[in-house]
């Protein structure tokens, strides 16, 4: 019976990307609730110490497919290669992380093995022995619950920020790391890479930050920013916002979070107007503590709030100021 989860692990520039650690952090616990074992596939030129890195979590091997042929990203050497990884393992899911690298190649792969991919999936759960993928169609505008049909394996992408990296168990000891070998010729591989797709450059790395004072709508106006940035420089914080702030000009794009934007765990998040769209959720329900304020008791953001402040943002926020600066000066 095919019962192992493989976590596709994505590098890029000699690293591990974060979509990797989620992706684990995923793919463990399917491995947890559906009774099986956890490893990871990680393909490239040159990637023994990428391999060690991961055998520190908790899988039960990791698996490296080393060849020059794979050491530049092609959408058809790591079809080709995982294809042939999937054939001779009783993989039931492949986990991978919903980057532009596996959007590019999944299609390809599953194409090629006959299986469905379920993509982009921001939760997972199983319910009576059927496991189920929560993913949105419609730009957002509903949730679809899927379940895959047919024989495994089967491919799962999550959505960044749907998994926490923290939350991948490290091994007491580090797992085995095995070499395997890929059948690939340079006839097989039709596409020269060019360079690679850079995100517009970010001058703030939020995902570092320890408090972080976001912003929505409920602001009304550019000029009204100046409170949101006395609070974050009152509290030793960052400022970030939700979508509209950023499409609309009024902070840079780099302050955005979301699925869209940056995925940020600070220690603190003060959600100051913004009613907790999913797309922003994902973003920043990694933060330990989350404060909303926002004069909707029923915005969304409350249900992940750790605390909850129903009221005019520009009625609370002065005087929070004032009490902060105060416990500051002692
Ligand atoms: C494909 C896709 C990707 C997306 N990516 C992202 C993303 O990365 N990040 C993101 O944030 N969004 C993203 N979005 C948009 C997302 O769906 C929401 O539209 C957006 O997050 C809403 O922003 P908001 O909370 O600021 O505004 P709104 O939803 O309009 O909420 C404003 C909130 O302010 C409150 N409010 C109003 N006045 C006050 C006041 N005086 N005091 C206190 N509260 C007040 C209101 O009650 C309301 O809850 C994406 C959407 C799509 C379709």
């Amino acid at each position: 019976m095919n019962n192992e989860i493989l976590v596709f692990a994505e590098h890029q520039n000699g690293k591990l990307v974060r979509a990797t650690w989620e992706g684990l952090a995923a793919g463990q616990r399917l491995a947890r609730e559906l009774g099986g074992a956890v490893s990871v596939v990680i393909l490239g030129g040159g990637v023994a110490d990428l391999a060690h890195q991961l055998a520190q979590a908790k899988v039960q091997e990791v698996l490296a497919a080393d060849s020059p042929l794979l050491k530049d990203y092609t959408a058809d050497g790591y079809s080709l290669a995982l294809n042939q990884v999937l054939k001779n393992r009783p993989v039931r899911y492949l986990v991978l992380g919903h980057t532009y690298q596996v959007r590019d190649f999944a299609p390809k792969l599953a194409a090629k093995i006959g299986s469905g991919l379920i993509s982009d999936c921001l939760a997972y759960r199983l319910e009576n022995d059927r496991q189920i993928f929560t993913r949105q169609v419609f730009q957002g505008k509903f949730y679809a619950d899927v379940e895959p049909l047919g024989g495994p394996p089967h491919l799962i992408s999550f959505q960044a920020g749907a998994f926490r990296e923290d939350a991948v168990e490290r091994g007491s000891s580090a797992a085995a790391v095995n070499s395997v070998s890929v059948n690939l010729t340079a006839e097989s591989i039709r596409a020269k890479p060019g360079e690679r797709f850079r995100e517009s450059k970010q001058s703030v790395d939020l995902t570092q930050a320890e408090i972080i004072v976001a912003v929505g709508r409920g602001i009304k106006a550019p000029e009204n920013l100046e409170l949101v940035k006395k609070l974050a420089e009152a509290l030793g914080g960052e400022v970030g916002a939700s979508r509209p702030i950023c499409d609309g000009g009024w902070l840079p794009m780099d302050r955005q979070i979301g699925s869209s934007g940056q995925t940020v765990s600070p220690k603190l998040y003060v959600a100051l107007g913004i009613s907790g769209a999913i797309q922003h959720q994902v973003g920043m329900k990694g933060a330990r503590t989350i404060v909303a304020i926002n004069k909707d008791a029923e915005a969304p953001i409350f249900e992940i709030a750790t605390y909850g402040i129903v009221g005019d943002l520009f009625e609370i926020v002065p005087p929070l100021i004032e009490e902060i600066k105060k416990i500051k000066t002692g």
